[in-house]
Order: structure tokens, then C-alpha cells, then sequence
């Protein structure tokens, strides 16, 4: 069979445990036997990190900004029981963390839909996915506690000039106290970055906040959000996307009756929450895919999970393992379609349409992994091993790219 040529070099980076596993068995059966693609590879394995003083990831966050694309396998991020474990230097940062303040991106987290795994949300019937804003509020405060009666103000001195004070709460007895705050430039990226994948997938944009209760803080969220996509309105309206903006406890509401299909845009706290509300709506960890997108419009793409621990030390005894590898499996997908696309490579596109078709038609055949089954109320004993549905996904693909490249 003559292989699928692919224009422009992709970022690969490697990583840990089961899913590096899986990782080399999706290259060798899927990827590697029908397409002639430049990996621009490196290896994120966590023993590699520790070598190169972390040097690889900060090097692999580079190569996309290069390329345009990457696509990772899920790493460890080392705490101190892993540094006993691989005897590293010290507790390195979370690669993800470190890629995603080189590429400035917001992470869009989107479940695997299948039509045969009903997902807990009756109405779901298109993914939801969620964007979630991944700077300051919550995750960067100064809190604390008062226990004696007191004033507390937020004061602000500005560079050259008098400071200003504002009261928080004239404390009459014990109580306690959160500083938080974002940038403009950090939200305004974040819009970009949501409007890009909304441009990217065709989906319509929600955004939400509590605009009425926090009249200066949530709403330059608002404002912000609304500046940005009002820019890229021709566009949008080309695309036939419409935004709306709706209070939080207003989008919860109606999103469980909605259909599913369109992106939500969250602030940090309401992103967290709500992310994995949606993976558990729609159903597993294992089907839940993952992709960084920078408002220059680089792409990177991984499974939501992680390295699945469990699964590698059962692995690493012999025993044999389910391991679902549909989420690894659409990270390539999502990384050879955008490729393709903006290559405008027709066979590339073509072949990454073909891998998703095979990986869910051996589900829709009721070729599941355990994870799987136990969702659709199968006993374990139904499920195929991890090769397995690989191998599966394999026989699916070759007769599909057969009729893609006679
Ligand atoms: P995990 O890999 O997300 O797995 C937790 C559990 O979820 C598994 O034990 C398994 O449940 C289930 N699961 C997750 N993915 C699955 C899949 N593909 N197929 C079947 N079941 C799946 O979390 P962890 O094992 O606690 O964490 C391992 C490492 O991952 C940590 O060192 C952490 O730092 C890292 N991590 C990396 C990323 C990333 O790179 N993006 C994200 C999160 C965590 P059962 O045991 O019940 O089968
Ligand atoms: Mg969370």
C-alpha cells in the first residue's frame, strides 16, 4: 500500500507508563504503517525530564510554536513519591503547566461521544465542551483568617501616586478574607484562544459569569469576552456561530436540557467544576480528549487522563490489561485533521476522518474495553484486552485507507 504523505513535520512527545504503552502501539499499528510523516520527536518520559533538566519540554513548546501542531501522550507529574520512584533531581513542574505558559493557550476538554455508551445526561446528544480560563482568581489568592474584630481594605498604590483604599468588611467578630485578580492581557488571549476553537470546530460559543452580583470584576470578564468576539464577528457570522452570553446558574440550567454541541466558556474556578461534571455526564475519563490551543493559533493535543498508574503495574506483572485507548487515539486524529487542513492536504484530512470512523465503528461492532463494558452494564469478561482494541481499530482502518489510496 503507498503510504499518505504529510507536508509538514508534527511535535510527537512521548511520555509515561500505560499510555506510553498505548502510545507505541497507536504509532506502529495506526499511524506509522500508512502515513510518510516527519515526527519531530521528544521523549517526555519523566527519567528523560530529569536528564535534561526539564530542557526537552521547554524545547518540544517551542517545536509547536515552529510547526504549528504537537501531540502528547499523557506524562507523570513528579511528587515526592515519584521522585523516590524514577531517583529524580527534584519534584519537576507539570509539563502541561510549562507548555501551556510558552504557548500562552487555554485548554478545551471535549468527551468522545458514542452513540452506543448513552451518556448519564439523557439530552446530551453532541458533546459539550468546556474552556476553561486557566489564570488568577482562586488559584492565585492571598486568603486568610481574622479572629479578632477589625478593618479590612484592598489597597492599591499605584506606581507614582497616592494609594487607594477600598473596605472589604469593617469585621465585628471572626471571619476570614480572599484577595484574588486576573490580568486583561490573560482573559483577552483566552477569548481568542475560545474563538479559534469555536472557528475551528464550527461551534456555537457560550460564555458565562455572574456579571449582576460582581459588577466590576465578572463583568470586565463580560466585556472583555464581548470586545473580542464583536473583532471577529464577520468571520463568526461566515461560520454561522452565534455567542451568547448568560448568567452561570442560568447556562447550568439550560445546558442539561440542551442538546449538546457547542463550547462553554468558563472563568478558572467554574471551569474546574464544571469540566469534570461534563466528563462524568457524558461518561468516562478514558473518553474524554484534550487540546491547548494558543491565540496564535497553535494546536496541541492529548487524553484528558492520565498515565493510568494501575493499569502499568499490572501491565509491568504480566497480566493482561483493558485499557481504553480511544482518547490517545483521537489526539492523533485531532492533530492529523487540523494538519491536513491547514496544509489543505485532502488524503491527510481524508485519512484522519478514516481513523476516527474505525475507532468508532469497533465500538458501534461492541468492541469495548472494560471501562467501557461496565458503562453499558457487560461484564468484564466481554471486554477485549488493551491490544486488542487496537488491533481492532487496525482491521477497521486498513480497508478503509485501501479505497482512500486504491
Ligand atoms: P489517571 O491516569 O487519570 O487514572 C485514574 C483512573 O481512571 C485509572 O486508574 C482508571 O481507573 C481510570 N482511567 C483513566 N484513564 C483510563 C483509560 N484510558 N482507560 C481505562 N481507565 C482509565 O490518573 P492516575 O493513574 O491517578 O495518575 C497517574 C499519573 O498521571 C500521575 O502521575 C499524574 O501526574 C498524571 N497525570 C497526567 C496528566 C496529563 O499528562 N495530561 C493528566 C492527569 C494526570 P481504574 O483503576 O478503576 O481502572
Ligand atoms: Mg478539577
Amino acid at each position: 500500500m503507498s503510504k499518505i504523505r504529510v507536508k509538514t513535520p508534527m511535535v510527537e512527545m512521548d511520555g509515561d507508563e500505560m499510555t506510553r504503552v498505548i502510545w507505541q502501539m497507536i504509532k506502529d499499528k495506526l499511524i506509522l504503517p500508512y502515513l510518510d510523516i516527519e515526527l519531530d520527536y521528544y521523549d517526555l518520559h519523566v527519567s528523560n525530564r530529569d536528564k535534561t533538566n526539564d530542557q526537552v519540554t521547554v524545547d518540544a513548546a517551542n517545536a509547536i510554536k515552529k510547526y504549528g501542531i504537537g501531540v502528547k501522550c499523557a506524562t507523570i507529574t513528579p511528587d515526592a513519591d515519584r521522585v523516590k520512584e524514577y531517583n529524580l533531581k527534584k519534584e519537576w513542574k507539570s509539563p502541561n503547566a510549562t507548555i501551556r505558559s510558552i504557548l500562552d493557550g487555554t485548554v478545551f476538554r471535549m468527551p468522545i461521544y458514542l452513540k452506543n455508551i448513552p451518556p448519564a445526561v439523557r439530552s446530551w446528544h453532541n458533546p459539550i465542551v468546556i474552556g476553561r480560563h486557566a489564570y488568577g482568581d482562586l488559584y492565585k489568592c492571598t486568603d486568610f483568617k481574622v479572629d479578632k474584630p477589625g478593618k479590612v481594605e484592598i489597597v492599591y498604590t499605584p506606581e507614582g501616586g497616592e494609594p487607594q483604599r477600598h473596605l472589604v468588611h469593617d469585621f465585628k467578630e471572626p471571619g476570614i478574607v480572599m484577595g484574588i485578580h486576573n490580568l486583561e492581557k490573560s482573559i483577552r488571549s483566552f477569548a481568542q484562544s475560545c474563538i479559534i476553537y469555536a472557528l475551528s470546530k464550527r461551534m456555537d460559543i457560550w460564555f458565562a459569569t455572574k456579571d449582576t452580583i460582581s459588577k466590576e470584576y465578572h463583568a470586565y470578564f463580560k466585556q472583555v469576552f464581548q470586545e473580542e468576539i464583536d473583532k471577529r464577528r464577520e468571520e463568526l457570522d461566515a461560520a454561522h456561530i452565534t455567542y451568547r452570553y448568560l448568567l452561570i446558574d442560568d447556562a447550568v440550567a439550560q445546558m442539561m436540557k440542551h442538546e449538546g454541541g457547542f463550547l462553554l466558556a468558563l472563568k478558572n474556578y467554574d471551569g474546574d467544576v464544571m469540566s469534570d461534571m461534563v466528563a462524568a455526564g457524558f461518561g468516562s475519563l478514558g473518553l474524554m480528549t484534550s487540546v491547548l490551543v494558543s491565540p496564535n493559533g497553535q494546536f496541541e493535543y492529548e487524553a484528558a487522563h492520565g498515565t493510568v498508574k494501575r493499569h502499568y503495574y499490572e501491565h509491568l506483572k504480566g497480566n493482561a490489561t483493558s485499557t481504553n485507548s480511544l482518547a490517545s487515539i483521537f489526539a492523533w486524529i485531532g492533530a492529523l485533521g487540523k494538519r491536513g487542513k491547514l496544509d489543505k492536504t485532502m488524503d491527510v484530512l481524508e485519512f484522519a476522518r478514516a481513523l476516527k470512523s474505525a475507532a468508532l465503528t469497533t465500538v458501534y461492532d461492541g468492541i469495548m474495553t472494560k471501562d467501557m463494558t461496565r458503562m453499558v452494564g457487560k461484564t468484564d469478561s466481554e471486554a477485549v484486552t488493551t491490544e486488542g482494541f487496537i488491533d481492532a481499530v487496525k482491521q477497521r482502518l486498513d480497508s478503509k485507507v485501501s479505497a482512500l489510496v486504491g
